[in-house]
């Protein structure tokens, strides 16, 4: 039985600017007080190191992405290795957005993984079936399946996580039940300890899709909910707080 830190991270997406890393000074306030829980916030790459210094090292700060290379001619694009000098400590892949805008395949999200690993990053792997999927009953093969070619081979210090993003729920304003949470995260669990062993009765299996103040409560009790991935409601302290002190509470 493994005893899992619970995770929050806020995923600010194309928003933000100079003036909103203000919320982060309210958010490092909160984090510091939540004991058993790490917080993060992916803003996007331009405010990084001004988030680095505004969070003070309480809130870990991390990237939306980054590219499967080191370095070379890929116009437009950052490296795991550029965001650990900017001061990044963690990075998500394969979000269903990139995935969906960006063309991104399960292979592609599989190397890029395995360079974020490599570059020492907490890399959180997106996954998530669409609402089609969930009706036809196919929701857990699909992820499972996204789950076994995004995930790439885990070297014993990496620092892996999965995000559970069911895509209907995303930006949505709907919520997976509890019961919907439970059956997929007990789900990808019994993968990751398939594939990894005891290692993968250690990788954190966050929740995300219209995580907010009134359901973190519910969702962060399930088990194998290990904390959650917040879009919306993390560009503000007065929505994201609650959250974290509701994953403090689980
Ligand atoms: C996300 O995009 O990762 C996300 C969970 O968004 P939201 O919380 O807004 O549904």
């Amino acid at each position: 039985m493994h005893v899992r830190r619970k995770l929050v991270v806020g995923n600010w997406k194309m928003n933000g600017n100079r003036a909103a890393l203000a919320e982060l000074i309210p958010i490092a306030a909160a984090a510091r007080e939540a004991a058993g829980v790490d917080v993060g916030i992916c803003p996007p790459f331009t405010l990084i190191p001004l988030a680095v210094s505004r969070a003070g090292g309480a809130v870990a700060i991390g990237g939306q992405d980054c590219h499967a290379s080191a370095s070379g001619a890929h116009t437009g694009n950052v490296s795991a290795a550029m965001l650990v000098e900017a001061g990044a400590k963690l990075v998500i892949v394969g979000h269903s957005e990139r995935r969906a805008d960006q063309g991104e395949t399960d292979v592609l999200v599989r190397a890029k993984a395995a360079a974020a690993l490599a570059a020492g990053l907490r890399t959180i792997v997106c996954v998530g079936e669409v609402e089609e999927e969930r009706i036809a009953g196919s929701h857990v093969e699909k992820v499972l399946y996204q789950l076994e070619h995004s995930l790439p081979e885990l070297a014993a210090e990496a620092e892996l996580v999965v995000a559970y993003e069911p895509i209907w729920a995303i930006g949505t304003g709907r919520t997976a039940t509890c019961g919907d949470a439970a059956e997929m995260h007990r789900a990808i669990r019994e993968s990751l300890v398939d594939r990894f062993g005891d290692a993968g009765g250690r990788v954190r299996i966050l929740y995300g899709g219209s995580c907010n103040a009134t359901n973190a409560a519910e969702l962060f009790a399930v088990e194998d909910v290990d904390g959650g991935l917040v879009g919306g409601a993390s560009l503000t302290a007065a929505q994201f707080v609650p959250i974290v002190e509701a994953a403090a509470r689980s």
